[in-house]
Parts: C-alpha cells; sequence; structure tokens
C-alpha cells in the first residue's frame, strides 16, 4: 500500500494481510491535552480492510446485542441469519457490510445490510475463538468462521440494519457525507468552488466533514500547516491556487496515515493505536510551545469549534 495507490471511493479495495486483535495499548502522549482515540477515516478504512477477508463469504449464525449503541439495530436479529456477508465498503467513517441470500434464495431485502459506526471509542475486532464478550463488547456478528466484535466502552458507536444502501436509514445517514478525499472526481477546481460557498473558518469546514469527509482533527491540523493556510482564514477567502494545495495536503496526510496503519497494525493490535503513531510525526499537532519545524518558532494552540487547533502563526498565513 502506497500513497499513489490511494483507497478507492466507498469500494472494497485491497486485500488485508492480517486480522485485528481485540485490545490495544492506548496511544502514547499528550494525555489530557488532546484526545487521539477517537476513530478517523484512516482507522476505519485500515480496520475495513483488515475484516474484508475474513468476513467476506462468511455465513451469518447469530447476531447478539449487547447494551444499547447510539441507534438500535432496526431488525430483528433472527431474521439475518443464513445470509453471507459481501463486499465490505466504507464511505466516510461508516461501513457498510452486505449482507446477501444464499445461491437461489429469496429474501424480502436482497440488498440489506449493516451500516456501523465506531462513535467515540469503538473499535471492531476479528475473532476465530468464541471468547464471551466483554463488559465493553456490546456486538457480535457471529459467523461460521468467527466473530465480528464491537467493542465500545462509550457506546456512541452504531450497528444499523437497512433495506439498502441507497435506501434509508443508510441513505439519510450518508446523505449529508462530503466528498470521499481520494475521489477522482473531487478535483482542485471542485473543491475551490465548495470552500467558496462557507464563510467559517476553514478548519472548522474541514471538520464539519460536508465538503469532504475524512479531515479529522489531527490531519485538519497537519494539513493546514503543510498547505500553509492559517486555520482561521474563512473558507471562502481561498484562492483556487491554495484550495489544490490543501487539498493535496489532505490527501499527502491521509495517504500517509493510511501507510502508517498499514504498516503498524500487527504492533499496535487494533487500530485506535494509529493515531497515536501518526501524532508521534505529527509536525504541529498535539506540539504546543514546542517548535515549528518549519521556522523554529514555537507551535500556538487555540480552541475552534470546540476542537484544539495547533499551528504556526509563521508558517500558516491568512
Ligand atoms: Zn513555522
Amino acid at each position: 500500500m502506497g500513497a499513489a495507490k490511494a483507497p478507492s471511493v466507498f469500494l472494497p479495495a485491497g486485500r488485508s494481510p492480517t486480522g485485528l486483535a481485540p485490545v490495544g495499548p492506548k496511544a502514547p502522549g499528550n494525555a489530557g491535552s488532546t484526545r487521539t482515540s477517537m476513530p478517523e477515516l484512516p482507522e476505519v478504512e485500515v480496520t475495513r480492510r483488515s475484516i474484508e477477508q475474513p468476513l467476506r463469504g462468511a455465513r451469518v449464525l447469530a447476531l447478539r446485542l449487547g447494551k444499547p449503541l447510539r441507534w438500535p439495530l432496526g431488525h430483528d436479529p433472527a431474521g439475518l441469519q443464513g445470509l453471507l456477508v459481501g463486499a465490505i465498503a466504507r464511505r466516510g467513517k461508516y461501513l457498510w457490510l452486505p449482507l446477501e441470500p444464499a445461491a437461489g434464495a429469496a429474501v424480502p431485502h436482497p440488498r440489506q445490510g449493516l451500516l456501523l459506526h465506531l462513535g467515540m471509542s469503538g473499535s471492531l475486532a476479528w475473532r476465530e475463538d468464541a471468547l464471551p464478550p466483554g463488559a465493553h463488547d456490546h456486538f457480535d456478528l457471529l459467523t461460521d468462521r468467527g466473530t465480528l466484535r464491537l467493542t465500545d466502552p462509550r457506546r456512541f458507536g452504531a450497528v444499523l440494519w437497512s433495506p439498502a444502501l441507497d435506501a434509508d436509514p443508510a441513505a439519510k445517514l450518508l446523505g449529508g457525507l462530503g466528498a470521499e478525499p481520494f475521489d477522482p472526481a473531487l478535483t482542485a477546481e471542485r473543491f475551490h468552488a465548495a470552500l467558496q460557498r462557507r464563510g467559517a473558518p476553514i478548519k472548522a469546514v474541514l471538520l464539519a466533514g460536508d465538503v469532504i469527509v475524512g479531515a479529522g482533527n489531527i490531519y485538519a491540523c497537519e494539513a493546514l500547516f503543510r498547505a500553509g493556510i492559517d486555520p482561521r482564514l474563512a473558507a471562502r477567502r481561498i484562492s483556487r491556487p491554495r484550495a489544490a494545495r490543501l487539498l493535496d495536503a489532505l490527501r499527502g496526510t491521509l495517504a500517509r496515515a493510511l501507510d502508517l496503519g498499514g504498516s503498524t497494525l500487527r504492533d499496535f493490535r487494533d487500530a485506535h493505536g494509529m493515531s497515536g503513531a501518526f501524532q508521534s510525526q505529527a509536525a504541529v499537532y498535539g506540539r504546543a510551545g514546542l517548535p515549528c519545524p518549519g521556522c523554529g518558532g514555537a507551535v500556538r494552540r487555540l480552541v475552534q469549534a470546540q476542537r484544539s487547533t495547533f499551528f504556526c502563526p509563521r508558517c500558516q498565513r491568512r
């Protein structure tokens, strides 16, 4: 996996080299000042790649529901027995697990599936053993090959049944999402045009996710630094060349995180370790008061849209 081989847009791509083990170490450093454990797009994509291979074609034996998640499942779990897991796709931070009928079987919703979101603290792990669920394991998809388990201490995650990806509730949840960062249809011109319609600071516009998905806090900060853009600048004031630089910077930042995820997954044991690994290489994120790698001046921290922004006031211009 390399930066040139960017992830596909909501299409299954790539083969997973490994499975995910259930629990890993916490992200290192910056305890208290910045929260790095929230799964971001790269973590979700790495998770998708890791569960794709073992799950695809597996036959559903049962669904085990633990404590309530963000939304109810919306379907009788027993009614999903015997279906086969199709190719897992990602859109933004959602994963879509198609549940297909076995050959020749007639079902009321042949394009149905499960929409999964990891929320604030969720992680998915594939297990071949049948270890009983722990206190924070709130969903199991039991199959004839093993179990997909959602561990989610804060329970902002979700597993939601939908009759199809383009039908509600899935369509409603995905409808407001911005462009996929690696979608070739997202040209610099289109990105610039979308920014022109936003008066909010560029950092807040990136975090909102309705222009482009995937620019979580750490990636937004790093991309704005790489592009030399002050995070407080109104999005509509960004020129077309600077918008092109920002789009490149976002893609480069996310590609680096994906590379890191692919190469460190075994060591970190779960996708959450990724943001910690990425952060240890960050230029500005989590580095308030430390020297900017560009100019040596102090990196500054401010709060925008209730989130910490890290930037260099000298290298990043309005
Ligand atoms: Zn600087």
